[in-house]
């Protein structure tokens, strides 16, 4: 499954990435954009050598950019990082906020919205900290595998 994202949406991200890069007084330099252009077509979660072996098979870019480019794209809140499986960050377009469920058994992430979960978090308020985003993980067996249990 791929991130739909349509391209009013790539543009504006561009437009936020170029001047976020100008504001840190670096160069625009085409492989950062051709690596956000990759980072659109990823499946909903990815990690970096899923995107680095995607890129390379077009690019000549080495690892250590497709690293910078993906943390300054975190920097910028373009993009989310999330530590999902075994502590290997997953990276996700950071425009919508949900909760992950989280299979102990095979590993599986699926995303559900919760509006109630989401006015819970507006309300909250912590002292000596502004919280920009939430990222919760919820670990069970997801429904396949618990299947897969009972019959054994
Ligand atoms: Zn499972
Ligand atoms: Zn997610």
């Amino acid at each position: 499954m791929k991130a739909k994202v349509d391209s009013e949406i790539k543009e504006h991200l561009r437009g936020r990435f170029a001047e976020f890069i100008k504001s840190k007084r670096m160069r625009q330099t085409p492989e950062r954009f051709a690596i956000l252009d990759k980072v659109f077509e990823q499946r909903v979660h990815f990690d970096i050598d899923e995107l680095y072996r995607d890129i390379e098979s077009e690019y000549r870019v080495c690892r250590a950019t497709v690293y910078n480019t993906v943390e300054l794209l975190c920097e910028c809140n373009i993009l989310r990082k999330h530590y999902l499986n075994e502590n290997q960050a997953a990276y996700e377009l950071s425009d919508d906020r949900h909760l992950h469920l989280i299979c102990l058994n095979c590993g599986k992430v699926r995303e559900v919205r919760d509006e109630g979960f989401n006015e819970c978090f507006e309300k909250m308020k912590f002292r000596q900290f502004k919280a920009s985003f939430i990222s919760t993980n919820i670990y069970g067996l997801c429904s396949s595998c618990t299947r897969k249990m009972k019959k054994e």
